[in-house]
């Protein structure tokens, strides 16, 4: 091995999955993993309280935000960012390990982590999901209930931003219907 060209993967084997908080992205993810465990997903690392029934090391790993930005520090994220008041990133070197081994890694992030990985990996297949409609997209940040009001306004109000981005990114998917879009998703994957 030369150990050159660190951040230059063989091509298509890095998959990013972005597109607003509650456009389902999560769930599509999960279904897209179950279906094909030959995937290798990245837990990314969050400064973010855990969720009831969320567990640590396989949701995320939550960390406090001195330590994140110990990370930062040493170069330890492929990207990472602040969303709604917390920070998010995705390690670095068990990513480009599994990319190195030949696997086909998936990152589920937000927009401006899936922004970077489209600098540092030009050939990195990215996927925006797009929500049927605003309204829809409220309802399902609200219907999932488990955050305070003000965390909830501000996911919409990012939403409304990051939607105006999908066209940055190689796939635009629409998940109004689900087993619709995981199988776009997959045509996207697999051809
Ligand atoms: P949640 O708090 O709802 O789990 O996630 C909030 C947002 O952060 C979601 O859009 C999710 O995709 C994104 N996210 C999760 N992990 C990462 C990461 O490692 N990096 C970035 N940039 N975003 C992430």
């Amino acid at each position: 091995e030369s150990g050159a060209t660190k951040e230059c993967p063989p091509s298509g084997r890095l998959i990013v999955l972005t597109g607003p908080s509650g456009v389902g992205k999560g769930t599509l993810m999960r279904s897209l993993l179950q279906r094909h465990p030959e995937l290798y997903y990245s837990v990314s690392v969050t400064t973010r309280s855990p969720r009831p029934g969320e567990i640590d090391g396989k949701n995320y790993y939550f960390i406090s935000r001195s330590k994140f930005e110990q990370l930062v520090a040493q170069g330890e994220f492929l990207e990472w960012a602040e969303f709604a008041g917390n920070y998010y990133g995705t390690p670095r070197e068990a990513v480009l390990n599994q990319i190195r081994s030949g696997k086909l890694v998936v990152l589920e992030i937000e927009l401006e982590g899936a922004r970077q990985i489209r600098v540092s990996f030009p050939s990195a297949l990215s996927i925006f999901i797009l929500p049927p409609s605003f309204d829809e997209l409220e309802k399902r940040i609200r219907g999932r209930a488990q955050d305070s009001e003000e965390a909830i306004a501000r996911r919409l109000r990012c939403a409304q931003e990051e939607i105006k981005a999908a066209n940055e990114f190689d796939i635009q998917i629409v998940n109004d219907d689900f087993e619709t879009a995981l199988k776009d998703i997959e045509a996207a994957l697999f051809g």
